[in-house]
């Protein structure tokens, strides 16, 4: 890596090296040259910690294989599928953003970062059955899925993924893939990303530089960020500031004394994986295969038995386990980031939203006191002839689960990705982690818009931004646009060499 560099009061100061971060920085050079970007990042290295490719799936998450993102069947016996068209629909923007990265050479060697596995979906149980077939059902009806399979035929399912099926009882199960599914190395798509951005004209890059002051000055902000190895502090100014801190946002957030971020809380949820690197069961497996949600788990600690595609080696990674912790970040956190969270404005939301979740929580105490067997036991649901002795643990990242107030109730704990940005604009931050990297690209181009509206403005703009992401501003879902779609995603999945 470079060394890292500062530059004197840039227009946009970037907090944290992630995904969200990356996307950000290169798309708003790309829109404006002349914008000026300072990026800080904690850690030593870029992307070390949610983003890394070790702390999270890798899922490019589109929809596809995922049963949380579709709920039980209607009372017709359907499946609502609106939400896995809105995933699929936005990670399509991230693959043609970093599409046009690697075609205009911004960045390279695309096989670093992403690579082709099938998505299945896997149940057993008939009730399960039936749902996955209705799933289908809705889901091949529409352009985006229509070379979805589903079986309920085990030679079929053992060609497809053979661990899943070797040693397995009679119960019924089936199973659904499509072939386009993805992993993807986040950390290394940010490292390369910002990587460019350092080498523009204006830009800095600042690894091993942590914030630790953010105060409102004028229209803009000054923000110090501290050198962890000199311990020397660089206080600068900035028109706008984009806080990507991971789990580390709602703090920075509290410390710039938003008004917006009143009563907002945080709630961590660690995760662990089991890991498997014996080249003949790895070779035997090809896959991401998400099963349904057990017990009382929360949406993203359903299970899934997947292909992983890092530092180009393969390896099967089992979960993830939820597990409880205080910490907010994997690398950085400390064990109090919890209770210096709790201020007087959101004690009162806090405590009401442990006495209403205090299953959730008996379950990650349950989840963090496993034995090896009872992991095991879950796992032999996706792979039944598993042994214990081919598989370790080993820590995943950590997402802090945004918790806000809402009308009227308690509140509540929230799963999804949340913008909060100022009323003067000058601000924005994310908080939350689902369906987080994947969905990347669309969530800073809304952060653009909310705090840069003259990048859109224009006729000439809205060529700019669809020479970026060609299908920005169409309605790909619609079936007359269908062939032109087509016609788009296969030129994104050959410039990252997806095909
Ligand atoms: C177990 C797990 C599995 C997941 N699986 C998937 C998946 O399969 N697919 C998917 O799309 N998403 C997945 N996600 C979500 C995804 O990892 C996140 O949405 C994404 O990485 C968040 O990126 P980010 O840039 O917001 O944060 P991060 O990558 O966490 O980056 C934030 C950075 O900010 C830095 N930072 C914090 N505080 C400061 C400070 N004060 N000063 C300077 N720097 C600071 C941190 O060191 C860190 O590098 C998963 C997450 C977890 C935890």
């Amino acid at each position: 890596m470079n060394p890292a560099t500062l530059i004197e009061n840039p227009d946009v100061v970037l907090i944290g090296s992630g995904i969200m971060s990356a996307n950000l920085g290169a798309l708003l050079k790309r829109l404006d040259p002349s914008l000026r970007i300072q990026v800080y990042e904690a850690t030593t290295g870029l992307a070390q910690e949610s983003s890394h490719g070790w702390n999270n799936a890798g899922t490019g998450h589109a929809g596809i294989c995922e049963l949380s993102y579709t709920p039980k069947c209607e009372s017709d016996g359907s499946v609502n599928v609106q939400k896995v068209i809105d995933i699929f629909e936005q990670f399509e923007q991230s693959l043609q953003f970093w599409a046009h990265a690697v075609a205009s050479g911004m960045i390279d060697q695309p096989q670093d970062f992403i690579n082709p596995v099938p998505h299945l979906s896997f149940v057993h149980g008939q009730p399960q059955v039936d749902f996955l077939r209705a799933r289908h059902a809705g889901m091949s009806a529409h352009h985006f899925f229509q070379d979805m399979e589903f079986t309920t035929d085990r030679t079929t399912i053992s060609r497809w993924a053979p661990l899943l099926v070797a040693g397995r009882d009679q119960t019924p199960i089936a199973a659904t893939k499509m072939d386009r599914g993805t992993d993807v190395n986040f950390g290394t798509v940010s490292r390369k990303l910002l990587a460019w951005l350092g080498q523009q004209e204006g830009c800095g890059v600042a690894d091993g530089h942590r914030v630790v002051g953010l105060t409102k000055s004028g229209p803009g902000w000054a923000i110090c960020a501290k050198n962890i190895a000199t311990g020397h502090v660089h206080a600068t100014r900035a028109k706008f500031v984009f806080i990507g801190a991971g789990g580390g946002s709602l703090l920075l957030l509290q410390m710039a004394g938003l008004p917006e971020a009143k009563g907002l809380g945080g709630f961590p949820i660690g995760g662990q994986w089991l890991v498997c690197d014996k080249p003949e069961i790895v070779s035997q497996h090809q896959a991401k295969v998400y099963g349904q949600a057990l017990d009382t788990a929360p949406t993203m600690a359903v299970p899934h038995l997947d292909t992983r595609v890092l530092d180009g080696k393969k390896t099967l990674l089992f979960g993830p386990f939820a597990a409880w912790t205080t910490k907010f970040l994997h690398r950085e956190g400390s064990w109090t980031d919890l209770l210096r969270s709790v201020k007087l404005h959101n004690l009162t939301t806090l405590l009401k939203i442990a006495w209403g979740n205090l299953d959730l929580i008996k379950y990650l105490v349950q989840q963090g006191t496993q034995s090896m067997a009872d992991r095991m036991k879950v796992l032999h649901i996706f792979y039944p002839a598993a042994q214990a002795q081919d598989w370790k643990l080993i820590d995943a990242g950590i997402r802090v689960q945004a918790i806000k107030r809402t009308d009227g109730e308690a509140g509540i704990v929230h799963y999804g990705t949340e913008i909060l940005t100022s009323a003067d604009r000058s601000m924005s931050a994310l908080l939350g982690a689902s369906p987080g990297a994947s969905v990347s690209v669309n969530i800073v181009l809304d952060i653009i818009k909310t705090s840069f509206p003259h990048l859109f403005a224009t006729e000439n703009a809205r060529l700019r931004i669809k020479e970026l992401i060609p299908t920005y501003g169409e309605n790909m879902r619609l079936p007359e646009n269908a062939a032109r779609f087509r016609e788009l995603q296969l030129r994104a999945r050959q410039a990252l060499q997806l095909v």
